[in-house]
């Protein structure tokens, strides 16, 4: 997920640790090359010069270039500052699925996982959470997402509600409720339809299901492999639907990593989940704390 970002940054830390002694000259030094690595990673600028400054402002105290282990500080300085730009609130991979049926509303473009991701997570609750989940896909202008949705489930062993031809979403998501209570369902996860770019109708018709739904969480599953562009693509979605998080897919493919780092910076939404594969099991929580230390090796 960061081996490219990962690799630079070692090379920089490996040299400033083996130095000993710092000025505050070595550490400027070594975070302009810090700065370089974030942005070769796709971070976008602002977050890596807010971030490269932060560090600065601590790294050239008195305290760290006078200490017995210089190199290490900064590292230390550079890891919590790396957790402080990817932290959100709250636990990320719990999600708020209290007073059963809990509404999940799934939204995000074609292509970017969304149903992959809807069935991951599905399996996901009922294996570890032990709950009872429902899945419905919205995407009436695609019935073969409504048939994908149909074979994952059966492939993995979770429910979908059944399809009905000629139903809109909205009458899909209420339907899915009244399923879901009658059913005794924990969760079930509404998959709205997505299109190649955001447009009104695609707003408009999310927006619909959101208030019928009322959902607990809204998860935005964006394509992590189109770095920047995925951290604009929910800043616009957040900004018009309202969204509890982000789902990042195709973290497997992405050794940069950008867009996991600027995510939370520039829109405010933490990511909750990572997509690591097309496996129904390849995904995983989006937990600070492990993946600054992945970053840092
Ligand atoms: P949707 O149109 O947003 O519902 O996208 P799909 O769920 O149909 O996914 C599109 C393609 O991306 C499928 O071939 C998935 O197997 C694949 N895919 C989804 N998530 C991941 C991931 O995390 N990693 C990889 N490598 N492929 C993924």
């Amino acid at each position: 997920m960061f081996e490219n970002l990962s690799e630079r940054l070692s090379g920089v830390f490996e040299r400033l640790t083996r130095q000993g002694a710092l000025s505050e000259d070595d550490v400027r030094t070594a975070l302009r090359e810090v700065r370089v690595a974030l942005l070769e990673a796709d971070v976008s600028l602002p977050v890596a010069r807010d971030f490269v400054n932060r560090v600065q402002e601590q790294a050239t105290g008195q305290a760290v270039t006078k200490s017995v282990t210089p190199g290490q500080q900064v590292v230390k300085i550079v890891h919590d500052a790396l957790i402080d730009v990817l932290k959100g609130e709250g636990d990320p991979g719990k999600l708020k699925i209290d007073n059963p049926p809990a509404p999940i509303l799934m939204v995000g473009l074609q292509g970017s996982g969304k149903t992959t991701t809807t069935a991951k997570l599905a399996k996901r609750l009922t294996e570890r959470d032990g709950k009872r989940v429902l899945m419905a896909s919205l995407d009436t202008n695609r019935p073969a997402a409504m048939e994908q949705l149909a074979i994952l489930g059966t492939q993995i062993g979770i429910d979908t509600l059944p399809i009905v031809k000629g139903e809109d979403p909205v009458a899909i998501a209420r339907r899915a409720r009244t399923q879901a209570s009658l059913g005794g369902y924990d969760v079930y996860m509404l998959d709205t339809a997505g299109r190649l770019h955001i447009d009104e109708e695609l707003i408009r018709q999310a927006a619909a299901v959101r208030d019928v739904a009322n959902p607990r969480e809204t998860l935005l599953v964006v394509d992590g492999l189109t770095g920047q562009d995925a951290v604009n693509v929910a800043t616009e979605f957040d900004a018009k639907i309202g969204v509890t998080g982000v789902v990042l897919t195709r973290m497997d493919g992405d050794g940069r990593g950008g867009a996991a780092l600027s995510m939370r910076a520039v829109t405010g939404k933490p990511i909750r989940f990572v997509g690591l594969g097309e496996k129904m099991d390849a995904i995983e929580t989006f937990e600070p704390e492990r993946i600054a230390g992945r970053i840092l090796g």
